[in-house]
């Protein structure tokens, strides 16, 4: 891992500076991608670029900023993005500043001002090596500066033809994998934490250890189809299998239940019916759990656990061990009541509920014997 220290005059980063809006942002003679194509919007606000201006004006240091090495002569800032687009935005006429209560544009600088902006110096670390280090860096990097989410950070790793594509699909509030799945799946596009989703499900679905390994393998493929197509796999099977919605299916790991699920046949119109009358049920107390619940109930003995099922209130227990004068009614001993526990007569699985007909006191070796069977 090679790390150089570079000062780079302001007016030589604005040779050639572009902003090419979805197709990125380019300066210092087209060799930075200060923004490349797909990446996050600027999010500054105009007094934050506005303080940029003065700290630059009055010579004062701005903090590090760092590119990382893509190419030859190729660079993109990892760390110093809006900093840099501040300055940019300023000398492109975009906003004023003000000086002594007047607003200033560029041009309305008197010279002095201006070349000083222009000879102003980014200090800037400009870093090259393994990708695998260099992400290791940008971790540490990224404690100090702007921060990247870690989606962000792996972007700025395995950069190519695979990426860009990728983003066209999963980055941008616009965008088609926002369009399609945003019912179901949260995240924020723009700090790539869609992508980072749709990447998690397709690592764990290929039995992949992490996401890096995933983009690592194919950051030069030419397209990112087969993550766009399994990301659209698994938001027509959940509208396939489960075709009413309910506002409670946002925000479940869509992805993970889809690899877990997705061979298995269900009826939908069964599991229309069963969703709306689980959600009818007060005894089920997390309804988010209902799909995994059916999803998972014909093999999972245990699938009941996805719905919090409503225990007896310490009345109805009480109310029970005195009806039974404390007798087990499977073993027939007596116990105190620390040592039984409420049990539903009728299970809820077969319809029974949590209500005080339907609660006995069983001690706790019969109790176990019995959610068993
Ligand atoms: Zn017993």
């Amino acid at each position: 891992m090679k790390i150089e220290q570079k000062l780079i005059k302001v007016r030589d980063v604005f040779n050639g500076y572009v902003d090419n809006d979805d197709d990125g942002v380019f300066a210092y003679g087209g060799k930075l991608a200060i923004r490349p194509a797909y990446q996050r919007e600027f999010v500054y606000i105009l007094e934050q670029a506005e303080a940029v201006i003065h700290t630059v004006l009055k010579g004062f240091p701005l903090n590090v900023m760092y590119w990382v090495k893509v190419g030859d002569d190729e660079f993109e800032i990892l760390d110093g993005q809006q900093r840099t687009l501040s300055v940019m935005q300023y000398l492109e006429h975009q906003f004023p500043i003000t000086l002594d209560g007047n607003k200033y544009y560029w041009d309305a600088l008197p010279d002095d001002k201006f070349n000083s902006i222009m000879d102003y110096e980014f200090m800037i670390y400009v870093c090259e090596g393994e990708e695998s280090e260099k992400l290791e860096w940008f971790r540490v990097v990224n404690i100090a500066g702007e921060k990247l989410t870690d989606q962000e950070l792996r972007n700025s790793v395995y950069t190519g033809e695979w990426l860009s594509d990728a983003k066209r699909y999963f980055s941008k509030r616009n965008c088609a994998a926002k369009g399609l799945s945003d019912k179901y799946i949260t995240g924020d596009p723009n700090r790539q934490e869609l992508l980072e989703k749709a990447l998690k499900g397709i690592c764990d679905y290929q039995g992949m250890k992490d996401i890096t390994e995933y983009m690592a393998k194919h950051k030069s493929d030419k397209d990112a189809d087969e993550l766009w197509q399994y990301f659209q796999d698994v938001i027509n099977w959940i509208m396939k299998i489960f075709p009413q919605y309910y506002a409670d299916m946002k925000g479940l790991d869509w992805c993970c239940l889809y690899n877990k699920y997705h061979k298995n046949t269900y009826n939908s119109s069964d599991m229309k019916d069963e969703v709306k009358r689980l959600h009818e049920d007060e005894d089920v107390q997390k309804p988010k759990g209902i799909y995994e619940y059916l999803l998972s109930r014909d093999f999972d003995p245990f699938a009941e656990k996805h719905l919090k099922i409503r225990v007896f209130s310490e009345r109805d227990k009480l109310d029970a061990y005195s009806k039974q004068d404390g007798i087990c009614p499977i073993c027939k001993q007596h116990f105190e009541y620390k040592e039984k526990e409420g049990d539903h007569i009728i299970p809820w699985s077969k319809g029974g509920h949590t209500t005080p007909e339907n609660c006995q006191m069983l001690c706790k070796d019969c109790n176990r014997k019995k959610s068993n069977i």
